[in-house]
């Protein structure tokens, strides 16, 4: 786990922050999970475990999987799971958050994407503002989520949608139709891209579905010209330290080799989120540690940071507003006297 000094912690936690990168069956509450399925990793997940590694994606996928379908069989469920992931957003000051949630879970009797959506943003408690993404695997399109696929874009309380899973399938064709769809109907597209797969799958994600941010993105760094397009066109990327040191991204053995430093160097607009906090045992304000321990980014820079969030919230308002004005004067407070 990592800590920090009673002044660093105070400034990150006095920080208001976004999390644009959280899924909620990955993110489920302890409390939660033990009701369902008490037995699945004990009293304190073995993930939770500073020297924990994944053996692969396909490890994860397996762990991930188990909790979504002992846990994720009603809106219900989804609702309980938003309200612990939002309460502990809120206690670390995070304003603004994006979520999503896996298609296929929709598949079972009694699960509408709408009414898990609504079930979800009913657990926002006030002064958080929450936005909702389903996500969907490059191998989602089959005969039985097809409809559902093809349904979402027309769900007026749907913000967008993200493409997840195992990175190296194939990108089937359905997916570049299903993408221009979303654009046409206003939904916002993200995409995973740039964890396991080299940094050309990010220029496709970009070029091919029209994808407006990447989630993770960081074997960016492998190509200057995936870099160059990505602050080119505006591009951010929803990046996870501590996710990526678990799942031992490639080029990243400790957290002082993680790309963030020359990705925010080089003007790549980051953001720095959990992904999955039972998956990882993490959270936002950790993340933020990580940053100053291992990969000496200053006080400015972690507000830089936060500022990132709220330049690519999909959210127009006063409290918006508000978090950018501080955010803007922390960063000036920091800046040594001229
Ligand atoms: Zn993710």
């Amino acid at each position: 786990m990592y800590t920090a000094a009673p002044d660093l912690a105070a400034f990150v936690q006095g920080l208001p922050k976004t999390e644009t990168h959280l899924h909620l069956e990955g993110s489920c509450p302890l409390e939660l999970l033990d009701r369902h399925a008490p037995e699945l990793f004990g009293q304190v997940p073995y993930m939770w475990d500073d020297d924990f590694r994944y053996d692969s994606f396909t490890h994860f996928t397996q762990l991930f999987a188990q909790v979504a379908m002992a846990v994720f069989k009603t809106p219900e469920a989804f609702h309980e799971c938003a309200r612990g992931v939002f309460q502990e957003c809120v206690s670390q000051n995070v304003r603004y958050v994006e979520c999503s949630f896996h298609i296929g879970l929709l598949n079972q009797p009694g699960m509408h994407g709408p009414e898990v959506i609504a079930a979800i943003l009913d657990a926002a408690p006030p002064g958080l503002e929450v936005r909702v993404f389903v996500g969907m695997r490059h191998n989602s399109y089959d005969a039985e989520t097809a409809p559902i696929i093809d349904d979402c874009v027309h769900w007026p309380n749907l913000t967008g949608i993200d493409l997840h899973g195992p990175e190296d399938l194939p990108l089937e064709d359905w997916t570049a139709r299903v993408w221009h769809r979303a654009a046409e109907h206003g939904k916002y597209r993200k995409a995973h891209a740039g964890e396991f797969m080299p940094a050309a799958f990010v220029g496709r994600c970009i070029d091919e579905l029209g994808a407006q941010r990447i989630e993770h993105g960081v074997r960016a760094i492998e190509d200057p010209r995936i870099m160059r397009m990505l602050i080119d066109r505006g591009i951010g990327l929803d990046v996870c330290p501590i996710s990526n040191l678990k799942l031992q991204v490639e080029g990243i053995s400790t957290m002082s080799d993680h790309p963030i430093r020359q990705l925010f160097d080089a003007g790549v607009r980051c953001t720095i989120n959990t992904d999955d906090t039972l998956m990882f045992g993490n959270s936002l304000n950790e993340e933020y540690y990580a940053l100053a321990a291992d990969l000496d980014f200053t006080p400015a820079e972690l507000a830089q940071i936060a500022l990132n969030g709220f330049e690519l919230a999909l959210w127009e308002g006063a409290g918006k507003e508000e978090a950018r004005r501080d955010l803007a004067a922390i960063i000036s407070e920091c800046a040594p006297p001229s």
